[in-house]
């Protein structure tokens, strides 16, 4: 090769292979096939058994490139994916990453209105949905120009001639696919954020965002290629998609897919792990299993927790049981993972840990934008190389949330301690403006979780006719606990105990029962449905 032609090439690698010399850019799965080198090693097994090795997710994932390019994809169109959780998700997500399209992945749960909504907004080229799903989003997808609506499963549904297979038409095609150059900057995929409050917005993620956070997290929780990761987390969130699967590919490993959280079928497959990682809701659950003990989770290296706060009390009674310390750590859609607990260091319970190797992260004043000294609670703001490059057509919302630094405003409030472990104590919408003082419902939550008989609480505000908003509380009792031997768990003796804990504008003004807590489906309590069902507690009769 000349050293013209290397200079032409800039920044870009060059590789020699089979005597031929080619680019290899930024593309993220350029990046993951140097964990690829040995085609028979196992990328995914499926509870059935069945395995799909490394050599098959290249075969296969070039199939799905040359597919999508056949239906006139290019680099930068959209590719919205509306599909059941499987194998066949995964190689798919990985051809529109080698053929240099933007992935959207949609949960299949959405409403058809929602999913207008992000269709109209994203306008992808492609729209791959499951095969029960074709009928109602064929319409709209039409209606919205959508060139292309197919559906991932073996059975088409589109006889018609409109839908077809995506799968079925990947059969048919090479296997053999040059990966399309991509640059750091260019956008790999696209992820809805969650919408707790107000309209979801599209969080845009590059080719370089995923590859720092992949790497990064390898290095903290000392991923090799010799880990199997339990996989049960869903497949359209940054959690079960990025963190999960990118981990996997950056060290090489493989990983057990789960269709979707089973207890009985994560204690089943348990014995042949040695990553889990979910959110809170999953650790609570299986703590209900009788089974999990010392040697259930013997041979196991890691346990992650995240997408929502983990309890002490789940922390605790997880290491009791298990010999494990749950690792907990802090991500989002626009960023990734932030923070994390140690893996060789002291895992502490109720921190979200330290922020990871390159993410610089401080806390604000929520009013002046300072920052503040360690332990004073204010907004929490991240910048580094895994901070996306803004939401998707909305400039406006993009420049308000990030700072003139480059930081971006989480929306997250928290704190430092004195070991520099980030604490969160809500999101800033959730926090509480009672009689002029703020209070953080998290403060209030932890101190309700600790009173015999609760199982979990959510603290929300809520309109008050003299104090602005009033603190409320949501509570639901343990089930063997209605009535204590010497503490009989009523709203009344629930106030009398806290106030002897809290401030008295902390405490709330009112606590209900409920059975259960509304969540997302990453287990996310969503306070704001809170704040609708319980709008008139306070309101005064006229
Ligand atoms: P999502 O974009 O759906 O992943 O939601 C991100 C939000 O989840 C963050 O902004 C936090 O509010 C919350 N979150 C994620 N991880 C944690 C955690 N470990 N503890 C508390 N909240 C968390």
């Amino acid at each position: 090769m000349s050293m013209l032609r290397v200079a032409a090439l800039s920044s870009a690698t060059v590789r020699r292979c089979s005597g031929q010399d080619f680019v290899m850019s930024d593309n993220l799965f350029e990046r993951f096939r140097a964990g690829m080198s040995e085609p028979l090693r196992p990328f995914i097994r499926l509870p059935n058994g069945f395995v799909i090795t490394y050599g098959d997710l290249i075969a296969r994932s070039g199939q799905y490139a040359n597919a999508l390019l056949n239906l006139g994809v290019e680099p930068g169109d959209r590719v919205a994916v509306q599909a059941e959780k499987s194998a066949e998700l995964i190689l798919l997500y990985l051809g529109c990453l080698r053929a240099g399209a933007v992935y959207l992945p949609l949960n299949t749960a959405y409403t058809l209105a929602e999913t207008e909504y992000f269709i109209g907004d994203a306008q992808p080229r492609v729209l791959v949905c499951a095969p029960r799903l074709l009928g109602g989003v064929l319409p709209l997808a039409q209606r919205l120009g959508v060139a292309h609506v197919v559906t991932l499963g073996t059975d088409s549904l589109g006889a018609d001639g409109k839908g077809g297979s995506l799968a079925e038409r990947a059969d048919a095609q090479e296997a053999t696919f040059f990966d399309v150059a991509r640059g750091s900057e260019d956008l790999a995929a696209i992820l809805y954020t969650s919408g707790t409050t107000g309209r979801s917005k599209g969080a845009m993620l590059t080719h370089g965002n995923l590859a720092s956070n992949a790497y990064c997290l390898k290095a903290s929780w000392r991923y090799t290629a010799s880990d199997i990761l339990l996989h049960a987390l869903p497949l359209f969130h940054v959690h079960g998609l990025f963190v999960a699967v990118h981990i996997t590919l950056a060290a090489g490993a493989s990983m057990i897919l789960l269709p979707a959280f089973d207890v009985d079928a994560i204690m089943e497959h348990l014995p042949a792990a040695t990553v889990f990682m979910g959110v809170p809701t999953y650790y609570v659950r299986l703590l209900q299993h009788a089974q999990l003990n010392l040697a259930s989770a013997a041979q196991m290296r890691l346990f992650v927790s995240g997408s929502a706060p983990l309890l002490v009390e789940t922390h605790r009674d997880w290491l009791a049981r298990t010999g494990h310390a749950i690792l907990e750590r802090y991500g989002m859609s626009e960023t990734g993972i932030n923070t994390s607990n140690p893996y060789g260091g002291e895992r502490v319970p109720g921190t979200v840990g330290l922020p990871l190797s390159g993410v610089a992260l401080r806390v604000v004043d929520l009013d002046s934008g300072a920052p503040v000294s360690q332990g004073t609670v204010g907004m929490l703001e991240v910048k580094g190389p895994n901070v996306f490059a803004g939401y998707w057509r909305m400039p406006d919302k993009t420049r308000a949330e990030f700072r003139d630094d480059g930081y971006f405003v989480t929306g997250d409030i928290g704190k430092f301690d004195e070991r520099g472990f980030v604490h969160i104590v809500g999101r800033s919408k959730d926090l509480i403006v009672t009689g002029g003082y703020n209070v953080y419902p998290k403060e209030v939550e932890i101190e309700l979780d600790l009173i015999p008989g609760v199982a979990e609480s959510a603290v929300f505000g809520v309109a008050h006719p003299d104090f602005g908003e009033a603190v409320s509380a949501a509570v639901i009792r343990l089930a063997a606990a209605t009535a204590h031997a010497d503490f009989e768990l009523t709203e009344a003796a629930l106030l009398s105990r806290l106030r002897s804990r809290l401030a008295g504008y902390k405490c709330p003004k009112r606590v209900v029962f409920v059975d259960e807590l509304p969540r997302n489906a990453m287990g996310k309590v969503m306070k704001n449905l809170l704040r609708e069902q319980f709008a008139n507690l306070y309101q005064v009769p006229t």
